[in-house]
């Protein structure tokens, strides 16, 4: 199978080839059909399975084509969260080089810095937010950011999430969100408690493994 047989539209498939990528991974190649569809998922795939791309490139391409005009100040759509800064940061430069022909714009928020930055960078307008679980509960709280206009949310690495101690962020945070929306759910492994924490965030997901 090739990228161009995934029905991804010109200006992400001409990142993808700028990238050299001259195939879809298995998860990319089962999963990205399954978004554009909008179906909900429940993946199990680890880090170096492509996942980043077959949840990012169908999440930009929806908005893309949903984008009407010039939408500058635009409300954020999609929301992303993943357990550590460092992959939240990889997950941003991702959505940077998939979406770089297109104008969906994206910013990344962690903890352990100033916010400042991230508080310019989201008054800036933002489609897709990476987030860590701790400072978006903060910058939600202090009123940066709101949740009611989230249509694509992502829960990547949820058994580290849930290792790490963020069973009750991550509650709070599906808490704020629309009813409405597409969820994609990831983790390494699906022990009984993610599998619990998926049926709180997922309607009639579709499998993947990997
Ligand atoms: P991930 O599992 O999302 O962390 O991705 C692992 C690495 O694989 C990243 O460095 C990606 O740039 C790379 N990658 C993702 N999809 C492909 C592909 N279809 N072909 C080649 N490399 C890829």
């Amino acid at each position: 199978m090739r990228f161009e047989d995934l029905e991804i539209i010109e200006p992400i498939l001409q990142a993808v080839r700028e990238e050299g990528y001259t195939k879809p991974t298995a998860i990319q190649e089962r999963a990205i059909p399954m978004v554009l569809a909008g179906e909900d998922v429940l993946g199990s795939a680890q880090t170096g399975t492509g996942k980043t791309a077959a949840f990012s490139i169908p999440i930009i391409q929806h908005l893309h084509l949903g984008k009407k005009g010039d939408q500058r100040q635009s409300k954020i759509q999609g929301l992303i969260v993943t357990p550590t800064r460092e992959l939240a940061i990889q997950i941003g430069e991702s959505l940077s080089t998939y979406g770089r022909h297109t104008r969906i714009r994206n910013t990344v928020i962690f903890g352990g810095v100033n916010q400042s930055k991230q508080i310019d960078a989201l008054k800036k307008g933002v489609d897709i937010l990476v987030a860590t679980p701790g400072r978006l509960l903060d910058l939600m709280n202090q009123g940066f950011i709101s949740l009611n206009d989230i249509r694509y949310f992502v829960l990547d690495e949820a058994d580290r999430m849930l290792d790490m101690g963020f069973i009750h962020d991550i509650k709070k945070i599906i808490a704020k969100l629309p009813s409405r929306r597409q969820s994609l759910f990831f983790s390494a492994t699906m022990p009984d408690n993610i599998l619990d924490l998926s049926r709180k965030i997922l309607n009639h997901p579709k499998k993947v493994e990997v």
